[in-house]
């Protein structure tokens, strides 16, 4: 194998026989390509047999691509390799033993949503007020626990909140263990508790796995690193490759203080530093750094690249995002006239709610665009209602699916009658599908009808092979004459045939074609030299979990030939050569909520470090001074990031002086509802105060701030104020309770 195109670090990185290794390095700087390189030499050198490599990677599309990369390389069998994220890995650890982690064989995974709607439902069942603990709430604090690696048993709760806390995430745990049903966290804690409890999986594991390898480390939480000091055991050999500026998950629990304990739990672990870029232009990386640099507790890097200096930073701020987004238009169109493809541009933003005018713009010029990280397929409406008949089909007992689609399309069945069939259930103990035959009357008859059908298709599923079976089930069910009946429903028709068309390929890759889709079939998991292991799974079993796995996959998509738009999150670890980044607008990006949180600006900057760094060749930032955002219009400031940027590396293509919108006259003409108000410059009266334009105020939440426009008279007044904390808002004075200072 070649390794001569690697720089020395890089290639030191590579071919290093330390047991422990942390490649600490920026963006860009190849750690990637390290990782893959690494396995593929080490298979290459007979250091370990394919099946001895368990590696982490960020998305399913990432374990993907390093799958056929080293198939190029080495043309191995790669499915011996375990690589795959963490939550394909522990499904994939937990299906094959799934006896030993206390999970029926054919247990389904929740996905966000589900385990938000079984939340609801657990507190509807036991009727909790939900003013005082919200379905969000419970769910953030249950999955808090799981990724600290606690049980209810082993919280110790400090006040009475808490202690109802606690004692609904045993309810709502009994709940998923008598369903059979696992969430993404408890994926993580089952695969943990039965590495750490049974001793001889353990140790087989830990003989198997000589090598682990994990990319971006920096974004891995509590338990995901203990699950990993219990597989290396030892003796064998972890290799992690991560940058702390690049941390921007700890809002899920990921803990950038891994890669210090990492160097403290290993202490003969050597770091490796790559410093060299190859991704982008000096202009960008030059931008990036000394963004970075305003971060305080870094560990601290330099990059550099021997890429020229490229194109300087083009800014630009236009009055509204509408005209924000119709200018990103402009440069696109030109680009592409220029020569660049479509998929080399990508549009990023701070939230999913920035897409909608940006989408709009492209859409109504006609230039092909995608829209990653919003709904994904699996996640959309019409998909997960399928799938709800593909659960219960293969698991009756399944609560979730079951209310997801007993009165889906619509066959009268109430929620009375549901309420009923909840209390029945909980009494007999059992699932809702069996309750049903505990119930009388008109709309037992309903129910009883229902079950018939789901198990007319769980008969039908033994015949028919997994994609003929979805086609049956949208037919059956009524779904397709539902959507063909609905106004908007040609779209949705046209996911659920791409639903089939996924199901064929699924088919094809894993080897069930022409199989019926729940006859059970030998698939191998492992094959090592000499030991092949394999286990049973039906085409439909395999078929969900890819399904759920695939779904809390928001990475994008290559090839497609089309402008590639996402969330900053989503276009982690890519490269584009040219990247848009929008709505740099101070509570916006940097977000508002981070404004208030600890640390919650530092892991706005590394976003932001992360978006500029996608850039290969050229960079676009931009703002608003106004902005329409979950149907209001706002006014914004500046975000601070854009004055963080040396200005020898950009070019405004706007005055760069003016710096708030309120300087901008004609905004004052227009109020926030559109239509046009008179300038008031004799204050309007509430109660005793008088608030004129230009005074300052206190607010509740927000602090201090001035006022820049007032509006309407008495309880509809409005005021706009310019707040130092989250920028600009439009109040209606009379509920705000502002003090004049
Ligand atoms: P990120 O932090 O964004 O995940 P990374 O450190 O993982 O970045 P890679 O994606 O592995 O970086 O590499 C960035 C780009 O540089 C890729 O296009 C890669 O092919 C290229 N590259 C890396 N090393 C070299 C090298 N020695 N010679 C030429 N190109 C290289
Ligand atoms: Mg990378």
């Amino acid at each position: 194998m070649n390794i001569e195109q690697l720089n020395p670090e890089q290639r030191l990185a590579v071919t290093t026989d330390a047991q422990y290794v942390l490649v600490l390095a920026g963006a860009g700087s190849g750690k990637t390509k390290v990782l893959t390189t690494r396995m593929a030499w080490l298979i290459d050198q007979g250091l370990v047999s394919p099946g001895g490599i368990l590696a982490v990677t960020f998305t399913n599309k990432a374990a993907k691509e390093m799958l056929q990369r080293i198939h190029a390389l080495l043309s191995v069998n790669t499915r011996a390799m375990w690589v795959g994220t963490f939550h394909g890995l522990c499904n994939r650890l937990l299906r094959a033993h799934y006896r030993d982690a206390g999970l029926p064989q054919n247990f389904q995974i929740l996905d966000t949503q589900d385990q938000l709607s079984a939340i609801k439902r657990l507190l509807k069942l036991y009727n909790i007020d939900t003013e005082k603990y919200p379905p969000k709430e419970v769910f953030y604090f249950i999955n808090r626990q799981k990724e600290k690696g606690l049980r209810p048993q082993d919280i110790a709760p400090t006040d009475p909140h808490e202690v109802r806390l606690v004692e609904l995430y045993e309810l709502y745990q009994n709940q998923c263990d008598k369903e059979g049903v696992v969430d993404f966290a408890e994926l993580l804690l089952r695969a943990f508790e039965l590495l750490k409890n049974n001793i001889p999986i353990r140790e087989h594991y830990q003989r198997r796995f000589s090598h682990i390898l994990i990319d971006e480390f920096q974004d891995t939480n509590d338990l995901q690193y203990k699950w990993l000091r219990l597989l290396a055991g030892q003796k064998n050999a972890v290799f992690a490759v991560g940058d702390d500026d690049q941390s921007i998950y700890s809002f899920r629990g990921a803990n950038v203080g891994n890669m210090q304990d990492f160097e403290r739990d290993y202490a003969k672990g050597h770091i490796i530093r790559l410093e060299q870029n190859y991704r982008s232009y000096n202009h960008i990386l030059h931008s990036a750094n000394a963004l970075i640099a305003h971060n305080k507790d870094r560990l601290g890097k330099n990059l550099w690249t021997e890429r020229g200096h490229g194109e300087p930073i083009r800014i630009n701020e236009l009055n509204d995002d509408r005209q924000e987004a119709q200018w990103i238009v402009d440069e696109a169109k030109s680009l592409i006239r220029e020569g660049v493809d479509y998929q080399q541009i990508a549009v990023l933003y701070r939230s999913n709610a920035q897409s909608r005018a940006i989408e709009h713009a492209f859409f109504s010029v006609g230039l092909p665009y995608r829209v990653y990280g919003g709904l994904r397929f699996f996640e959309r409406q019409e998909i997960k209602h399928v799938l709800a008949y593909l659960r219960l089909i293969h698991h009756l007992d399944d609560d979730t699916s079951f209310l997801r689609v007993v009165n889906f399309p619509a066959r009268g069945i109430g929620a009375r009658t549901l309420e009923h069939l909840g209390d029945a259930a909980k009494e007999i103990g059992c699932s809702l599908a069996l309750a049903v035959g505990a119930l009388k009357g008109a709309s037992a008859a309903k129910l009883a009808a229902f079950v018939d059908l789901i198990n007319r298709l769980k008969d039908m599923a033994k015949i028919l092979t997994l994609p003929e079976l979805i086609q049956q089930v949208i037919h059956d069910t009524g779904i397709e004459a539902f959507y063909e009946n609905e106004r908007e429903g040609e779209e949705r028709l046209e996911n659920l045939n791409e639903l089939v068309n996924a199901a064929k390929v699924f088919c094809i890759e894993e080897s069930f074609e022409n199989i019926p889709a729940t006859q059970m079939n030998q698939v191998v998991v492992n094959a090592e030299e000499g030991q092949t292991t394999t286990e049973y799974q039906s085409a439909l079993d395999m078929f969900l979990s890819h399904a759920s796995l695939e779904g809390g996959d928001n990475q994008a998509e290559h090839g497609a030939n089309a402008i590639q738009l996402m969330t900053i999150h989503a276009a982690k670890g890519l490269e584009f050569d040219v990247v848009f980044v929008s709505g740099l607008e101070q509570g916006l990006f940097p977000h508002q909520n981070s404004l208030v949180a600890e640390d919650g600006l530092e892991e706005e900057r590394r976003l932001m470090y992360v978006a500029i760094t996608r850039a290969r060749e050229r960079l676009y930032l931009s703002g608003a001074y106004q902005r329409m955002l979950y149907g209001q219009t706002e006014y914004t400031t500046r975000s601070q990031f854009l004055e963080e940027i040396p200005e020898e590396h950009t070019k405004w293509l706007c005055p760069k002086e003016k710096v708030n919108a309120y300087m901008k006259d004609d905004i004052f003409t227009t109020s926030s509802h559109g239509k046009t108000s008179a300038k008031i410059t004799n204050g309007v009266q509430v109660g005793n105060k008088l608030f004129k334009v230009g005074q300052r105020v206190r607010h509740a939440k927000f602090g201090e701030g001035m006022i820049i426009n007032l509006s309407g008279q008495g309880m509809d007044a409005q005021a706009q104020i310019i707040f130092e904390t989250v920028g600009a808002k439009t109040l209606a004075i009379a509920i705000a309770k502002l003090d004049i200072l």
